[in-house]
């Protein structure tokens, strides 16, 4: 069956939707980005998620009304049969009579699709350690992923299904994920920086572990830490909250059995998947 797409605020199948080519998306990637799920027709932590993506849209000065983006992502879910999924929804400067960096006032041009998901089959991952090449605004929502994509990929060709990125030896996040890691019964997490994306899940995992009153502790943390830590966790909208198995290219002490993860996850299914 043909994906449900929506294009400024058209909801058609995803095959009859046209997109101009002179589009700042398809020739700068110049546009911001949401991943919003749903669970029962309901969207977990919508208005966080607009939140963000005005954070995403000021930051890069592309005008464009949350409002309407509320209204279009509302309306694809209203018109798929999906009860569980999630909706990829992105914003772009717009259309460029001529390719050019200087961009000019124009229409904003918004894009989103409908895919239907289940939450519960998440393995543990198989991860690479790799240099973070980003830019230095990762707390944007970019579509600018390349430098994400590149070194999935390489991490990809060594069996891994995520990457746990560094800056210099400071840990930053996964390719698609935000990190969390347990030491000596506390949870760790890097602090939010320009480094880092500021994960909805991230956020909900906290209230969970503060909520709990867990040890925690958000800061600056390198490989060290990683060596001496007994379970990693990544968490994202579509992982929601998953352990590591293994670090291909990293000596650690990680145990898929750890307590912490499994406090945190059953609190997390019962407080947003029931
Ligand atoms: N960090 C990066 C680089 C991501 O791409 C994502 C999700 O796509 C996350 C973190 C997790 O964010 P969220 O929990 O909002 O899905």
């Amino acid at each position: 069956m043909p994906k449900l797409a929506s294009y400024n605020g058209k909801v058609d199948s995803i095959e009859n939707i046209k997109v101009s080519p002179m589009s700042r998306a398809f020739l700068f990637s110049d546009s911001v980005y949401e991943v919003i799920s749903f669970y029962k027709n309901k969207f977990i932590d919508f208005e966080t998620h607009l939140d963000r993506l005005n954070h995403s849209l000021n930051e890069t000065k592309i005008s464009c009304s949350i409002e309407d983006c509320k209204t279009e992502i509302v309306k694809l879910l209203n018109e798929s049969k999906f009860e569980d999924g999630y909706i990829y929804y992105q914003v772009s400067r717009g259309v460029d009579s001529i390719r050019s960096h200087f961009f000019e006032e124009s229409d904003c041009e918004r894009f989103g699709f409908i895919e239907e998901f289940s939450f519960f089959n998440q393995s543990p991952l198989k991860v690479m350690l790799v240099d973070d090449i980003r830019w230095q605004r990762c707390d944007i929502k970019s579509t600018s992923l390349l430098g994400n994509v590149l070194q999935m990929n390489d991490a990809k060709s060594a069996g891994c299904n995520e990457i746990l990125m560094h800056k210099n030896g400071e840990l930053t996040e996964g390719g698609a994920s935000n990190i969390f890691f347990v030491k000596d019964k506390t949870i760790f997490t890097p602090e939010l920086s320009p480094n880092i994306l500021p994960g909805i899940t991230r956020h909900q995992v906290i209230k969970i572990i503060k909520d709990k009153k867990l040890n925690f502790e958000e800061g600056s943390y390198g490989m060290d830490d990683l060596k001496e830590a007994s379970s990693i966790w990544f968490t994202s909208t579509t992982k929601g909250i998953v352990g590591v198995e293994e670090i291909v290219n990293l000596e650690t002490k990680i145990n898929p059995e750890c307590e912490l993860l499994e406090i945190c996850k059953n609190a997390f299914i019962k407080r947003y998947f029931s």
